[in-house]
């Protein structure tokens, strides 16, 4: 098969990168959820994959040559419900939860003394109350900003990571941006962390590729560089780890298409 008659989306940064999948022998493709296979909702429960993607995912899960896994920051059960079980190595949580193919379900538990800083945090972000959403997870407080007037949501973030950061250091945690919002959460517990374990379980051979538009993706675009190709959705004005770029989740949906045609 000639990979130029396939009609492929064209990644951006990575000219070669369909014929190096056509020669590779195992393959790995971790995905990030929000942003990337599902565009944003100001509603996050609404926030569903495109049409037509999970039946792709599906189509390359069963293909026999890819290892497909999922990273989000969200709660692996919003993912679940979101996305539907299809039986994939999940990382949710930002590192926190992590779920084997068996239903095995591995969760990082923040220490008594993270929980009481942890609780601290909700209230601190309750008392901004400009209209954003605050959200505990099992191992961090998420305010959502998405829908405020931006103004507003940059003073709330910018105001709640002073407060947390002026002593998270002291409970190993600390306050992170992602797109729509800041998060406390655990120091060093990351999709950077789990990508590595995730990698560490992968023959060496594997090419490995991970598609993802966040900030907090870039933990595993920087673990993913020495292993594989990194592809980050959106602007080419924001810097990133990742050698590849593609324009939106419409664009990744046509990343799937390709990569269905090349490597199942
Ligand atoms: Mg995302």
């Amino acid at each position: 098969m000639d990979v130029r008659d396939q009609n492929l989306i064209e990644i951006e940064g990575v000219p070669g990168f369909w014929e190096e999948l056509e020669g590779a022998g195992r393959t790995c493709l971790v995905l990030d959820y929000d942003g990337t296979i599902a565009p944003f909702q100001v509603d996050r429960m609404q926030a569903f994959p495109l049409e037509g993607v999970v039946d792709l995912l599906t189509h390359i899960r069963d293909g026999g040559t890819t290892y497909l896994a999922m990273m989000t920051g969200r709660p692996m059960k919003e993912l679940l419900y979101l996305l539907g079980d299809l039986g994939i190595p999940i990382s949710a949580s930002q590192g926190a939860e992590f779920r084997y193919p068996d239903g095995t379900w591995l969760t990082l538990l923040p220490t008594d003394r993270q929980e009481d800083r942890l609780r601290k945090g909700v209230e601190e972000a309750a008392a901004l109350d400009l209209g954003g959403k605050v959200e505990r997870k099992v191992a961090s407080v998420a305010m959502h900003t998405r829908g405020m007037d931006p103004d507003d949501a940059k003073r709330v973030e910018d105001e709640l990571c002073r407060t947390w950061d002026a002593d998270a250091d002291d409970y190993n945690l600390d306050c992170r941006h992602f797109i729509g919002g800041v998060e406390l959460r655990l120091k060093d517990v990351d999709k950077g962390t789990a990508l590595r374990t995730l990698l560490d379980e992968r023959p060496r051979d594997s090419f490995c590729v991970y598609v993802g538009d966040d900030h907090t993706d870039e933990d595993a675009l920087e673990v993913l560089k020495e292993r594989g190709t990194g592809i980050k959705v959106g602007s080419p004005d924001v810097p990133t780890y990742a050698a590849g770029r593609l324009k939106d989740p419409y664009a990744v949906r046509e990343f799937l298409k390709g990569w269905t045609k090349i490597a199942t």
